[in-house]
């Protein structure tokens, strides 16, 4: 398996470092997956790197959570129309 830990940082292009390393079983799956996390050289942009990945985990939460509300509503919909009925 290839080395993920030497990527370019996504905002400055700096070299990252090598953070931390450990494996994990994916659910339901045999394997080990390894997962390398690395870091900005620089602390105050992988900080703000940090923020921004926050941020996008953030939304992606909210988005599902809202599809989770409009499946739900129609559920509700449908039992009460079967209420009436
Ligand atoms: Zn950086």
């Amino acid at each position: 398996m290839q080395m993920q830990a030497e990527t370019p940082c996504i905002r400055c292009g700096k070299l990252r470092v090598f953070y931390r390393k450990w494996n994990y079983k994916a659910d339901g799956k045999g394997f080990l997956i390894t997962h390398v996390e690395s870091v900005c050289p620089d602390s105050e942009c992988q900080k703000v790197v940090d923020e921004k990945f926050a941020e996008m985990r953030e939304k992606r939460l909210l988005l599902e959570d809202k599809r989770k509300n409009v499946l739900l509503s129609r559920r509700t919909k449908k039992n009460s129309y079967k209420n009436l009925f």
